[in-house]
C-alpha cells in the first residue's frame, strides 16, 4: 500500500486497482473510532471537497464533537448525485426553465445554466389505481398515468434532453427509493478527479423525506426540500450543523414471524417518543447483524415518520449479500468491503462509538404491530385497533350493510415495505393460505398492490406467487406510489353510500409509512399502517376494529373460523421461497425493459435551450419567483395574520397532493380555462403551474384555521373589512392594500413530506414570516429557500396562549443586516384594543448560507445572481 505522504489523501491498492482516497484514519486518528459512522463519513466528505483552512476547521471541529457529543460548528456537505420524483422534479425544473428564461432576458446565454451534479429524476408519483383486480390493472393504470399527464412528461422529456446531468426513469421503472437501493446505489463510487481515479463513499441527497432508506444498506443520504437540492445541484454545498447522533443499540434477534414492517413502527414510537427532531440516528450493537439489509432499509425509510435526518447502518456482509442478491459484480463487492475496512466505516457488531444519547431495543420484545389510525407513531398491538377506534367516538346515523369501520382500502403500497422481498413473499404466502382455504375479500374494500421495483413481479411469478396475489384481489396495478401518496383513486360504491349516509367511518388499511387525515385519500380520515401480509389479513376481514389476535380472520365456507397464525407465514417459509425465487439477472434486466416503456418514447418534446411555454397550459406556467427581482422579506414590518393554524401542521395540509375535488374553486378555475371537471388529476400532477398552486394552498378539510374557524375550506377572514374570502384573494387583497401578511403556527409545522410547494405557495401568498412553536426540519428549509423567515415562539408561549383576535396584528424587527443564525428577534403582538406585548422570538436559520438565501431573497434569486456574476466574469476576462 502505498501512501503518497499527504495527510488528507493517499493512492493505495483496493481490490486489485490502484484508487486515491481519502485518508480518513490518518485526518482523524484516535478519534476515528470513537466517532459514529455518520460523521466519519461526513469528514470524508469535508476532507475531498473543502481545502485549506475550511477543511482544517472542519475536521478540527468533528474531532472536537466528541467530549460532549454535540457541536455547534457547521461544515459544508457536498453530494455526488441527486435522486428527485416527478412532483419534485417538475417544479424544480419548471424553475430551473424560467431561470433560463430570466438569464436570457438578462443578455446571459441560458445554455450556461444547468445542474453540475448527476440528477436521477424517478417517475413514480402520479400512477394512480384507477383498475384494481384485474389482469389488465397495472396497463389500464399506465395508461391513464401517462394520459394524464402528458403535457407535464413533454416538458420532463425537454428537460432530460436540454438540461446536462439530467435522466428520467420513465413511469413504471418503479418507486425512487427502490429503484436507489437495486440500481443507482454503489455505496462505494469511483469517479475521475484531476487526472486521477478516486474511490469515494456514494452520499447522495433526495427531495423526498424518505431519501434514508437508502441509509440501510451504508449510503448516507437524506432528504432535502426541491429548494436545497436546486442550491446542491448548481454547485453551492449545503451547510450543516455537525449533528446531534443517537444511537440505538439493537439486542436479540426479531422471532419467527415478526417482520421488519413490525421493528421499524416500534422504532418510530420509541425516537418519537424520545424527541430526534433533525438529529441523524445510527443503528449499533449485536443485534444489528441479525438484520439482513432488507430489513435495515425498512427501518431507515421511516426515519422521516421518527423525526430524524437519517437511520443508519454500516455497511457489513449482509450490504454485501444484497448488493449480490440484486446483481452488484463480485468485483464491485470487492471494493465495496476492501475500502470500507480501509476508512474504518465497516461495522463491527461489538464496537460502541460515541453517540449524544443512545437508546436500546430487544429485538426479540417486538411481536405483531400496527399503528394508526392517525399517525404513524401511534404504535399497537395489532388487536387493539377496536380500542383505538373507539376513541374517534363515532356514532352511525344508522346501521348499514357494512361495518363502521369498513376497510376501504387494503394497500400493499410504499417504497417502505415493498422493496423487501421477504415482506412481498410474506404477503404471497398469506394469499397462498387464504386462496386454499376459499377466503374471500369483501366487496367493499378496494385491494392493491404496487411493488417498488419490476423485479418483484419477477420472483413473484417464479414463486407461483403472482397468481395466489391476483386470485384474492391483490394483483399488481403498477409500478410506484400509489395509494401511499394518496393516488389511491375512487373508492368502492358502498363505502361511498354508507360515508355519505352517515352509516360507516371508513378505515383504510396500508402498508405505507404515513396515515395522516386525508393522506391516503381526500374521504378518509383513519388509516392504519402494517406489514405486507397483515394489510391482507385486514383486508379479509373487512372491518379495521376486528380483534385478530382473539378474533377469525374470516369463517371458510363450511364455518370453521381462520385466525391470524393460521394464515401469516414463518420465517423460514418465506426465506425457503426467496432463496428459491430470487434471481440477481431480473433487476437489471427489469428496470431495462420498464425504461424502454414505448408509450414515455413516443412523447415528443422540443429540442430548445429555452422551454416554450404555452400561454394556454393549465399544467406548466413560468412562475413569477424564478427571477433576477424577487427582493429579501426581511426588514422591520408590522402584518396581519393570514391564517393562525394549530399543531401538527402537515405539507398536506399546507400543499395537498390528493385528487383536485370537482367542486373546489380551483377546479373552477381550471374548467374556465378548458380542462375537464371530471378529470383534473391531482393537485400534485399541477406543480408546474403556480397559479394553481396557489390557488391550492392550505385546501384540506382537516386544517383548522383558528382565525376564521368556520370558514370554508380554504378560506380566512380579511381584516379589516371581515369578510371571509379564499385564502389566495384575502392575500391578493392584503398586497394590494400594502398590507403585509405572516402566519402562526404551532408545534411541528410542516409535518410529513418534503413538497417545496408548502412553502412555495406561501411565498405566493405573501406570508414574510412564519412564527412557529417549531417546525419540521425540510420544511423550514424550504421557507428559507423561498425567502421566507421562520420564527420560533419564546419557550410556552404559541397559538393557543396568545388567542390572537381578529384585527390583532404582529410587529416584527427583522432587519436583513442583523440576521444571524439563531439570533432573538423582537416580535410585539399588538392587540385592536390598542395594547401591546412585548416577546423574543428566534430565528430558525441554522446557518450562515440561510442567512445569506434569507438575504437575497431565496435560492433562485442567488443561483441567478451567481450565473449573472460568472457570466460577467467571464465576458471580462474575454472568454467568449
Ligand atoms: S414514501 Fe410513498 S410517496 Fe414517498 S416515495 Fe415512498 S412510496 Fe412514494
Amino acid at each position: 500500500m502505498e501512501n503518497t505522504n499527504n495527510l488528507f489523501f493517499r493512492e493505495i491498492e483496493l481490490a486489485g486497482e490502484i484508487y486515491r482516497v481519502s485518508d480518513l484514519p490518518s485526518a482523524l486518528g484516535g478519534s476515528l473510532a470513537r466517532l459514529p459512522i455518520v460523521l466519519r463519513l461526513l469528514a470524508e466528505n469535508v476532507l475531498r471537497n473543502t481545502d485549506g483552512r475550511e477543511r482544517d476547521e472542519a475536521v478540527a471541529a468533528i474531532r472536537a464533537w466528541l467530549p460532549a457529543g454535540t457541536s455547534d460548528a457547521e461544515i459544508a456537505y457536498q453530494p455526488g448525485r441527486v435522486l428527485m420524483h416527478d412532483t419534485t422534479s417538475t417544479p424544480a425544473l419548471v424553475d430551473i426553465a424560467a431561470m433560463r428564461n430570466a438569464l436570457d432576458e438578462a443578455g446571459v446565454a441560458p445554455e450556461v445554466l444547468n445542474p453540475c451534479l448527476p440528477v436521477d429524476v424517478s417517475i413514480d408519483h402520479s400512477l394512480a389505481v384507477e383498475a384494481y383486480a384485474s389482469r389488465d390493472a397495472a396497463t389500464v393504470n399506465l395508461q391513464t398515468e401517462i394520459r394524464r399527464n402528458a403535457e407535464r412528461y413533454r416538458f420532463l422529456r425537454w428537460a432530460s434532453s436540454a438540461l446536462d446531468n439530467v435522466r428520467i426513469h420513465p413511469p413504471g421503472t418503479g418507486i425512487m427509493h427502490t429503484i436507489n437501493l437495486e440500481q443507482l446505489a454503489t455505496v462505494v463510487t469511483t469517479e475521475c478527479r484531476d487526472g486521477h481515479i478516486w474511490a469515494v463513499p456514494d452520499m447522495m441527497l433526495g427531495t423526498d423525506s424518505h431519501t434514508p432508506m437508502v441509509n440501510g444498506i451504508g449510503v448516507l443520504g437524506w432528504g432535502v426540500g426541491g429548494l436545497e437540492a436546486q442550491t446542491v445541484m448548481f454547485g453551492m454545498p449545503t451547510m450543516l450543523r455537525i449533528p446531534d447522533v443517537i444511537g440505538v443499540r439493537l439486542t436479540g434477534a426479531l422471532r419467527a414471524g415478526i417482520q421488519a414492517s413490525d421493528l421499524a413502527l416500534v422504532v418510530t414510537n420509541r425516537l418519537r417518543v424520545l424527541g430526534v427532531t433533525g438529529e441523524f440516528v445510527e443503528f449499533f450493537g449485536p443485534g444489528v447483524s441479525t438484520l439482513s439489509a432488507g430489513d435495515r432499509s425498512v427501518v431507515a425509510n421511516m426515519a422521516p415518520e421518527y423525526g430524524a435526518t437519517t437511520g443508519f447502518f454500516a455497511v457489513d456482509e449482509h450490504t454485501l449479500a444484497y448488493l449480490r442478491s440484486t446483481g452488484r459484480s463480485e468485483s464491485h463487492l470487492r471494493l465495496v468491503e476492501a475500502y470500507a475496512r480501509l476508512q474504518g466505516i465497516w461495522f463491527d457488531p461489538q464496537a460502541h462509538p460515541r453517540y449524544s444519547r443512545e437508546i436500546e431495543i430487544d429485538l426479540s420484545a417486538i411481536g405483531w404491530h400496527i399503528a394508526g389510525p392517525r399517525r404513524p407513531q401511534d404504535l399497537l398491538d395489532y388487536g387493539d385497533s377496536a380500542k383505538a377506534l373507539e376513541a374517534v367516538h363515532f356514532e352511525p346515523a344508522s346501521a348499514g350493510n357494512i361495518p363502521c369501520h369498513a376497510v376501504a382500502l387494503a394497500a400493499i403500497t410504499s417504497c417502505t415495505n415493498t422493496s423487501d422481498p421477504v415482506l412481498l413473499i410474506a404477503a404471497g404466502l398469506v394469499a397462498r393460505k387464504a386462496r386454499a382455504l376459499g377466503l374471500r375479500v369483501p366487496h367493499w374494500v378496494k385491494t392493491s398492490l404496487a411493488p417498488g421495483s419490476p423485479a418483484a413481479a419477477s420472483y413473484l411469478e417464479r414463486a407461483g406467487l403472482l397468481d395466489d396475489l391476483a386470485a384474492i384481489g391483490f394483483g399488481i396495478v403498477g409500478f410506484g406510489c400509489t395509494t401511499c401518496i394518496g393516488n389511491s383513486g375512487p373508492l368502492t360504491t358502498p363505502i361511498r353510500d354508507a360515508q355519505q349516509a352517515g352509516q360507516a367511518k371508513a378505515v383504510a388499511i396500508l402498508s405505507g409509512n404515513r396515515n395522516f387525515p386525508g393522506r391516503v385519500h381526500p374521504d378518509i380520515e383513519l388509516s392504519f399502517i402494517m406489514s405486507p401480509p397483515m394489510v391482507i389479513a385486514f383486508g379479509l376481514a373487512g372491518d379495521a376494529s376486528r380483534n385478530l389476535r382473539d378474533e377469525a380472520v374470516q369463517a371458510t365456507e363450511d364455518g370453521t373460523p381462520v385466525y391470524l397464525e393460521d394464515l401469516m407465514p414463518s420465517r423460514n417459509e418465506v426465506l425457503e421461497i426467496l432463496a428459491r425465487a430470487n434471481s440477481p439477472e431480473d433487476y437489471a434486466r427489469d428496470f431495462a425493459i420498464a425504461s424502454q416503456n414505448p408509450a414515455w418514447h413516443a412523447i415528443e418534446a422540443p429540442a430548445t435551450a429555452l422551454f416554450p411555454w404555452d400561454e394556454k397550459s393549465t399544467a406548466l406556467r413560468r412562475p413569477p419567483f424564478a427571477s433576477l427581482s424577487e427582493g429579501s422579506l426581511l426588514g422591520e414590518y408590522q402584518a396581519y395574520p393570514l391564517l393562525i393554524v394549530g399543531d401538527d401542521v402537515t405539507t398536506d395540509h399546507i400543499s395537498p397532493a390528493s385528487g383536485i375535488p370537482p367542486d373546489s374553486l380551483v377546479a373552477d378555475y381550471l374548467v374556465e380555462r378548458g380542462d375537464d371537471r371530471n378529470d383534473l388529476n391531482v393537485f400534485a400532477s399541477r406543480r408546474g403551474n403556480w397559479e394553481v398552486m396557489m390557488r391550492a394552498a392550505f385546501h384540506s378539510k382537516t386544517l383548522n384555521n383558528l382565525l376564521a374557524p368556520q370558514a370554508p375550506v380554504a378560506h380566512t377572514l380579511h381584516v379589516p373589512s371581515g369578510d371571509v374570502e379564499p385564502i389566495w384573494e384575502v392575500a391578493q387583497r392584503y398586497r394590494q392594500e400594502g398590507q403585509s401578511v405572516v402566519l402562526l403556527a404551532g408545534e411541528r409545522y410542516g409535518m410529513g413530506s418534503s413538497r417545496d410547494w408548502a412553502a412555495k405557495g406561501q411565498r405566493l401568498l405573501g406570508i414574510r414570516a412564519v412564527l412557529a412553536v417549531s417546525f419540521e426540519r425540510i420544511h423550514r428549509s424550504n421557507l428559507i429557500g423561498m425567502g421566507i423567515l421562520p420564527l420560533k415562539f419564546p419557550e410556552g408561549i404559541g397559538p393557543a396562549s396568545l388567542r390572537l383576535r381578529p384585527g390583532d396584528r404582529v410587529e416584527i424587527h427583522a432587519p436583513s443586516e442583523s440576521l444571524a443564525p439563531r439570533a432573538p428577534v423582537d416580535v410585539k403582538i399588538l392587540r385592536k384594543n390598542g395594547s401591546v406585548e412585548s416577546l423574543q422570538a428566534t430565528a430558525a436559520v441554522e446557518t450562515l448560507l440561510e442567512v445569506a438565501l434569507l438575504r437575497t431573497g431565496g435560492v433562485m434569486p442567488s443561483i441567478l445572481l451567481k450565473a449573472v456574476s460568472d457570466a460577467k466574469k467571464t465576458a471580462g476576462s474575454g472568454v467568449a
